[in-house]
């Protein structure tokens, strides 16, 4: 899954490249939420993002990635990641994820963020909304001079704190000319470990928490990971730079005081 062992540093001008990459593909995110609703084909989002993008100037980073079928991951429920948009239909109540990614000018962005359609039970909505405060908590950890187990430890005190579960079968990566690079970031770990952060690494954080238990399986698509135990699953990821100054949300919208 990882290119290399070697975490590759980026140089500024190669981060303002992955600034704009990270923007367009929060702008594509945005039209991407913005077209949920009830009745709404989950196979319609992809072409939202594929339109999108197009517009915008960059490719979609997921199409064709390892066999994958489509430009946008779209997992419902119980789902946890790599859902494959179909006909199937968003019905009220229904906890989406989206997760998408892009390349432009040979550098890659990757972001998610899971949303309801119509409205949640409270229980669906705090499962969301603690999956997104573990990716603020997480990224606020991504400091230089810190350890990349202090992002993954605060990330997994959250989530369980919250009494929900963050799975194991996934984690976060670093990213930049290859989607997939070194680092892996996993969402569970201990302060003080693994490698030291340092300015010029940029990390796809990505927590995915389950409101059960932490176990996944893999539908007979050979794509779609499901909680085992059919619990409810949230995923929100950004990519994000660690600058002198602190950590940088890549795919952050532009203009926007919002994280995406
Ligand atoms: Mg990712």
């Amino acid at each position: 899954m990882f290119s290399t062992k070697t975490i590759e540093m980026k140089s500024a001008t190669e981060l303002a490249v992955m600034r704009r990459a990270g923007a367009i593909l929060a702008e594509a995110l945005e039209a991407v939420v913005r077209a949920v609703k009830p009745g709404m084909a989950t196979v319609g989002l992809d072409r939202v993002v594929v339109s999108e993008l197009s517009r915008l100037g960059a490719k979609p980073a997921f199409l064709g990635y390892r066999g994958f079928p489509a430009s946008l991951c779209v997992s419902v429920n119980d789902a946890i990641i790599h859902g494959i948009p179909s006909s199937a239909v968003l019905r009220d109540g229904d906890l989406v994820s989206l997760d998408l990614g892009c390349l432009y000018e040979g550098f890659y962005a990757d972001m998610a963020a899971t949303v309801g359609v119509g409205r949640l039970t409270p229980e669906a909505e705090r499962l969301a909304r603690t999956a997104r405060e573990a990716l603020d908590i997480g990224i606020a950890a991504a400091r230089p001079g810190a350890r990349l187990g202090d992002v993954s430890a605060a990330i997994q005190a959250h989530v369980e704190g919250a009494g929900f579960s963050v799975v194991r079968d996934f984690v976060g990566h670093g990213i930049g000319r290859a989607l997939h690079e070194e680092p892996p970031v996993p969402n569970y770990g201990k302060a003080g470990t693994g490698p030291r952060l340092a300015p010029g690494m940029v990390l796809a954080i990505e927590p995915m928490i389950n409101a059960g238990s932490f176990e996944a399986r893999t539908l007979q698509d050979g794509w779609t990971a499901v909680t085992k135990d059919g619990s409810l699953s949230a995923h929100w990821e950004h990519t994000v730079a660690v600058t002198a100054q602190g950590p940088e949300i890549l795919t952050a919208r532009q203009g926007r005081t919002a994280t995406w």
